[in-house]
């Protein structure tokens, strides 16, 4: 195959942080790829740490992880969620990584004795990240969004980079979207256009023209503000597109849509516009999530439920399934370091289904353990995802087994009955980064079981990231009193999903489902579960008329 010259779009940002430009450059990507272009997007972070797997939640949100196991920004879960197609390790490069890479090199020799300096050679190593997803073949469109704020110290290096970028590939081939916020002045009443033409001039000053301009707001901008905003900012008339809020990120692809977002990037691009986008399937889920004909409220048990965007795939997974099946699934976040024996009842009461979340080290262990115990005392719809299955486990073997102290090594290496332990290889293993199971293992499914009526297949892939497993010497005992390894990894037998069988639904993965549920393919054990929970929820009403 000939393969293709892929073309750049660099979407930046300035005045503030958080302007959801993942969301921007998802939405762009999503009307591109409706338009028969293949799109991926790719996200350069200017932190040190070499992958965001370390970094605790309430600094970054979630970590994602992509399918040949890389951890990553939470944004490449909303370019998957947005493109419904994998990315992978290269769609993910932090300056720690960079650094990482040339530092190896210079020890190495490569450089055979040169001085080695941000420009070119950290440049060159950006560059080099940038133009991998390119080459392979397989895009004909890569959006890269930098991470930070224009002007900020850590982002000059990666600035530089798409400057070379654009001069390398020339215009026609690339193009610089620059994302900014139109503060509201409520006292005098007006919309502010001057932090960005500031942040516009710091761009210039790096020798980067932005092509288009979009600007978030909580006001629809007047026609003359645009003007205003085109002529300072030195960007073509109706090349200022206004992203404003709205109720639902699903919503943003159309927003952007209707000021021909997508006709003015392909025209930068010198790209053909002729085909329409076909937005039918989105316009159908959209439509499904915001008119629900039922409602149900789910429990999220977690450690970092301060922070929602802790969980973001679990939640969005929510929304996927919520669609499908036509259900409003309400969270009823739930700190697990707060729940005791005392006050579970009051804090679970009513809700319609649990969800154990995943998480690490021992705090809020005990509530999980707790909320486990709870829902499958009540026969609550009961959803554990990792640590969560792990904590059903423990519960059970010590509540149903009778094994007292069970417990999993993580927490307690004394105990008598490590019921979720480390595997024999990883035994030795003390450094923190980059030790776990991570990305895709595959699964085999018991097809007498309810997930293989999810699944619809015998052989499945799903995303990991942990270190501890369940400990086959106790599968027996637990198949005894019916919680089965429905699903197993086929060549190391090891614990993959569980499913107690005297329950209509009380099940547990190992991996993390969430990262693969899409818009255009809602994750299969979700739709289930909000299924169950809605049928819980239908029962439960027609208990309390009779
Ligand atoms: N801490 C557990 C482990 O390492 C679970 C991890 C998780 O929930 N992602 O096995």
């Amino acid at each position: 195959m000939k393969s293709k010259t892929a073309k750049y779009i660099f979407v930046t940002g300035g005045v503030t942080s958080s302007l959801g430009k993942g969301i921007v450059a998802s939405s762009l990507g999503m009307l591109l790829q409706a338009r028969g272009y293949s799109v991926t997007i790719q996200k350069l972070d200017p932190y040190l740490n070499v992958d965001p797997g370390t970094l605790n939640p309430y600094e970054h949100g979630e970590c994602y992880v992509t399918e040949d196991g890389a951890e990553t920004d939470l944004d490449l879960g909303h370019y998957e969620r947005y493109l419904n197609s994998p990315t992978s390790q290269a769609n993910s490069v932090t300056t720690g990584r960079i650094y990482q890479t040339v530092i190896e090199k210079e020890r190495r020799g490569d450089y055979l004795g040169k001085t080695v300096q941000i420009v070119p050679h950290i440049t060159n190593e950006i560059k080099r990240r940038i133009k991998l997803l390119g080459s392979s073949g397989k895009y004909d469109i890569i959006i890269t969004e930098i991470g930070g704020t224009v002007g900020d110290i850590e982002s000059l290096p990666y600035i530089e980079s798409v400057r070379q970028m654009i001069w390398d590939l020339g215009e026609n081939n690339t193009m610089v979207i620059h994302l900014t916020l139109i503060p509201y002045l409520a006292a005098s009443g007006e919309l502010k256009t001057k932090p960005t033409q500031h942040s516009v001039r710091l761009l210039m000053e790096s020798g980067i023209r932005a092509d288009v301009l979009v600007t978030r707001t909580e006001h629809t901008l007047p026609k003359e503000v645009k003007e205003k905003l085109a002529l300072f900012c030195n960007v073509k008339k109706g090349h200022v597109i206004e992203s404003k809020d709205a109720d639902s990120i699903y919503e943003v692809p159309f927003l952007l849509h209707e000021q021909d977002f997508d006709e003015v990037v392909l025209k930068s691009l010198n790209l053909p516009t002729d085909q329409k986008p076909d937005l039918s399937a989105w316009e159908n889920f959209l439509d499904r999530h915001k008119n629900p004909k039922n409602s149900v409220e789910i429990a999220l048990v977690g450690k970092y439920t301060a922070l929602p965007d802790s969980y973001k795939s679990i939640s969005e997974a929510f929304t996927h399934a919520g669609a499908q099946t036509e259900t409003e699934v309400k969270i009823r976040w739930v700190y697990s370091g707060d729940l005791s024996t005392e006050n579970i009842d009051s804090v679970l009461k009513g809700v319609d289904g649990v969800l154990i979340a995943p998480g690490f080290g021992d705090r809020g262990i005990d509530g999980k353990i707790l909320a486990a115990n709870y829902a499958r005392r009540n026969k609550i719809p009961t959803f554990g995802i990792c640590l969560g299955l792990q904590m059903m486990v423990i519960e059970f073997a010590r509540n149903v087994l009778g094994l007292e102290d069970a417990d999993t090594t993580e927490i307690n290496n004394m105990t008598q009955h490590p019921v979720i332990n480390l595997m024999e290889g990883q035994k030795n293993i003390t450094h923190k980064g980059g030790t776990m199971r991570l990305g895709n293992w595959k699964c085999q499914i018991d097809k007498n079981s309810a997930v293989y009526k999810a699944y619809g297949e015998e052989m499945i892939e799903e995303r990991h990231r942990h270190r501890y497993e369940f400990n086959n010497e106790y599968l027996e005992a637990f198949e005894k009193e019916n919680f089965m390894a429905v699903g197993t990894n086929p060549d190391t037998a090891l614990v993959e999903i569980m499913e107690y069988k005297e329950l209509p639904f009380y099940m547990g993965v190992q991996f993390h489902p969430e990262y693969k549920s899409t818009v255009a393919n809602p994750h299969p054990l979700f739709v289930q579960f909000v299924g169950a929970v809605l049928m819980y929820k239908q029962n439960k009403k027609i208990h309390a008329t009779r």
